[in-house]
């Protein structure tokens, strides 16, 4: 356990810190070939942090020929498995030794409970690259079944130039999901983060090659999707492109992949996930906490997110009482203070479009039954209170669209069937929780529920050792355990001719 300190140590650890605000190309940090950079803002007070470099298709060029040059050279690529698993263990070693500096700079960018950042965020990013980095000494290929006259190798090759684009809720997570497997599998790398939150990745960029990652393996560009991410998408010499973000910019990479070179593309999307509470689930007060912290933690801004809770009539008004009880113990406070549990919304357009959506649940006829509003405006900050929505159709826009917030609706159905039917109704299949004290129900209803992960009597359960992803427009592919290496290698069939 972290040493959490107190408000007073964070915002004084906050005021001394400098911010690395440029790119990554080569294994030296560098302004943005053009010189333009843009505003790092705190959703903690509104405040500029800092100017981060504004990368473009130029830096895209110097970047995937730093990385290409590293791939073919074989510094990386051809290095031992065991060599390469000892620099990826001193890199999370590193990311270890700097928690409270990346902790502060996760936070401070991006507006999580320093907390969270320290007690989540931190752990799963060195889990994420040490797992994998123990892992690529140990997995071995195949030898196929043949006569005695030949051989056949099945043999995984790295892809050779991987571009990662990741999203702004779990910056350092997201991205080690992808960095731990396509560094150990041998690649080349180019991390773009996104622009509401680009300064751990940098600072990533510094630890990793002080862990001993040659020049060119490891590139960072900061910038925006439409400038630098596109310039990644359509690139005739990127291999593969690995995105975590909305279905919507999903979507357009895999145009732009067809459209350029087929750069294989794997992406994890969206999600609109139900928590299905039956009659019978084991202990209705732990039910109901967890449908609150499935919505509030992280802002509700979680792909995995908790956002329908789908409730057995029967025990409705009972459940739903127990849940606005919970709910009380979320509330919005100061981002640094290790107390708080919800932090700032990322930036003023989310918090607007969150806002937005809890108009149109009351337009379209949901009950607001609590919160609402923008909170701590004083500050400066974009703030909002946990919300809770009672009586929702599951056709009702806030029931089918990924709001991005705390925001959670409550619809209710008669029997298991109709709770199937409902939690299937979407266009995401990211994730599903069901809660109930019969065996083979919860069999019965995991089996039929069309989600990559199933949580039965818990929400948001996971590690390493389980692959995670969606079905539907939450994505293809996976990242984490064994199944994340199959995207950052090529399967290749090598034929010997043995003779007498
Ligand atoms: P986003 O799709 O707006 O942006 C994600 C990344 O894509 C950013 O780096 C952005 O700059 C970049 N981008 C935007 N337009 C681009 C373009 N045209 N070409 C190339 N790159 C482009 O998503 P976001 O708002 O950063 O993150 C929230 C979304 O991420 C939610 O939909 C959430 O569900 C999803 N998400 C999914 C998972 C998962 O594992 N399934 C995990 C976390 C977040």
């Amino acid at each position: 356990m972290t040493e959490l300190h107190d408000l007073n140590y964070w915002q004084t650890k906050a005021d001394g810190l400098s911010f690395e605000n440029r790119a990554f190309i080569d294994g030296e940090y560098t302004a943005s070939a053009s010189g333009a950079t843009f505003e790092c803002i705190s959703p903690i007070d509104g405040k500029v942090l800092t100017n981060v470099a504004a990368c473009d298709a130029v830096d895209v060029l110097h970047a995937v020929t730093a990385a290409r040059t590293a791939f073919s050279s074989g510094v990386w690529s051809q290095m031992a498995p065991s060599a390469r698993k000892k620099i990826l263990l001193r890199f999370a070693s590193l990311i270890d030794a700097h928690r409270e500096e990346l902790a502060l700079l996760e936070t401070l960018d991006m507006g999580k409970p320093i907390a969270d950042a320290l007690e989540v965020d931190i752990p799963a990013t060195v889990r994420a690259i040490s797992w994998s980095a123990e892992a690529i000494d140990k997995l071995y290929d195949e030898i196929a079944p043949t006569g005695m006259d030949e051989l056949g190798l099945v043999t995984r090759d790295p892809v050779g130039v991987v571009a990662a684009i990741v999203p702004w809720n779990f910056p350092m997570i997201m991205a080690s999901w992808k960095i731990g497997p396509a560094l150990a599998m041998g690649n080349s790398i180019i991390l773009k983060p996104s622009e509401k939150s680009s300064l751990t990745a940098i600072r990533l960029a510094g630890l990793a090659r002080e862990a001993g990652i040659p020049a060119g393996v490891f590139n960072v560009l900061p910038g925006f999707g439409h400038t630098v991410g596109k310039a990644l998408a359509v690139h005739m010499d990127i291999d593969t492109l690995v995105f975590t973000g909305s279905t919507q910019v999903a979507k357009q990479l895999m145009v732009d992949a067809g459209q350029s070179n087929m750069k294989r593309i794997w992406t994890e999307a969206g999600g609109k996930s139900p928590n299905i509470v039956f009659a019978d689930a084991p202990d209705l007060d732990e039910a109901a906490v967890a449908a609150a912290a499935a919505i509030c933690f992280n802002m509700g801004e979680m792909c995995t997110a908790g956002s329908r809770l789908l409730v057995e009539e029967s025990i409705a008004e009972d459940f739903i009482a127990r849940v606005r009880k919970a709910f009380q113990n979320w509330r919005p406070g100061h981002p640094l203070d290790p107390a708080t549990n919800i932090g700032a919304i990322v930036d003023e357009v989310q918090l607007n479009r969150v806002l937005s959506y809890i108009d149109k649940g009351q337009a379209e006829g949901a009950r607001l039954s609590l919160g609402g509003q923008r909170s701590q405006i004083v500050s400066g900050g974009f703030y909002v209170e946990p919300t809770l929505f009672e009586q929702v159709d599951n056709q009702m826009t806030i029931a089918q669209e990924e709001i991005f917030g705390p925001v959670l609706s409550v619809v209710t159905f008669c029997d298991e069937a109709e709770a199937v039917q409902l939690a299937n109704d979407s266009i995401y299949g990211l994730a599903a929780a069901l809660w109930t004290s019969n065996l083979s129900r919860a069999h019965r209803v995991a089996r039929a529920l069309r989600a990559g992960s199933i949580w039965i009597n818990q929400y948001d359960g996971g590690d390493m050792t389980a692959p995670f992803g969606g079905y539907k427009q939450s994505g293809n592919g996976r990242d984490k355990s064994l199944h994340a290496f199959d995207k950052y290698c090529e399967i290749k069939a090598t034929w010997i001719k043995l003779t007498s």
